[in-house]
């Protein structure tokens, strides 16, 4: 197995988003307190998840580990905003999750969080270059500059020369490095990534992990990756593993994965 060599990271001219000037100066962390989560009502309830106090800070990562059905999905979607919490809140930048409109949440979405799931969710009908373009132009970005970012990003990832291939004609691996690309392009301060290898085989699911991690790292993304990768403690700072909705164990990383130092 060889480890892709990764180009320089691709930058854009206008961060979407808040005009530049309004953008915090000094990133502050995703913060989660008390968070339980129970699906359905009385009888049929399910606690997903069950108090958990967890604070990202900017440019970290964090793997999450756990049995099927421990709350680790339900955490993420929590985290991002895309399920309310029964109970306990989500602040980031200082705001509470909860207290946004609906618009507020999908922009904050679209503009601070980047997201990669276990198979890409790529449009089958666009080509890479313009899977990965997506979240730029839904931003307002022209398409020419939205397609060169992202080309960049492609190249970065080790992607060049496949930007006009459409999904059907790329690796399963390729297509979540296509799928990693979306979710950086749009220079996040958060990627959140839900068993992003769980299709793949093993090895090529290890190398994938490790574009990932430090794709994220060279952007100043945070990341938080639910996995089932024991070797994913190598590329974290930290690991969380769940069960029954709580978080019942932390391992910190042997300091060289932590600093990057080994790459
Ligand atoms: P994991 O990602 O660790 O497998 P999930 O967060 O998906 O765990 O699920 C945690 C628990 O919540 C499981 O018991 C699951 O069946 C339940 N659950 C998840 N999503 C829903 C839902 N939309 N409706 C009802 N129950 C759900
Ligand atoms: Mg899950």
């Amino acid at each position: 197995m060889t480890q892709p060599t990764l180009s320089p990271v691709p930058t854009r001219a206008t961060p979407p988003g808040l005009p530049v000037g309004q953008r915090p100066t000094t990133p502050t962390p995703l913060i989660a307190s008390a968070l339980a989560k129970t699906y359905g009502t009385e009888g049929a309830a399910t606690q997903a998840l069950a108090g958990v106090d967890l604070t990202i800070t900017p440019g970290e990562s964090v793997a999450i580990m756990g049995p099927s059905g421990s709350g680790k999905t339900t955490l993420l979607h929590c985290l991002a905003g895309i399920v309310a919490p029964t109970s306990g809140t989500v602040l980031w930048r200082g705001e509470d999750l909860a207290s946004l409109s609906e618009a507020r949440r999908t922009a904050l979405r679209r503009q601070d969080f980047g997201f990669v799931f276990q198979s890409g969710q790529l449009l089958p009908e666009l080509p890479a270059v313009e899977n990965a373009a997506i979240p730029l132009m839904l931003d307002g970005v022209p398409r020419s500059e939205a397609t060169r970012v992202a080309a960049g990003w492609l190249a970065h990832l080790g992607l060049a020369g496949l930007e006009q291939r459409r999904p059907g004609e790329l690796s399963g691996g390729q297509a979540q490095r296509v799928a990693i690309a979306r979710a950086l392009v749009g220079s996040p301060g958060i990627v959140f990534a839900d068993e992003p290898t769980g299709a793949l085989d093993q090895a090529t699911g290890a190398e994938v992990l490790a574009v990932l991690t430090s794709a994220a790292r060279a952007s100043g993304a945070a990341l938080v990756v639910v996995t089932h990768d024991p070797g994913v403690a190598r590329h974290c700072g930290r690991t969380l593993a769940m069960r029954d909705g709580r978080v019942v164990q932390e391992f910190a990383a042997p300091t060289t994965a932590a600093t990057g130092a080994d790459r």
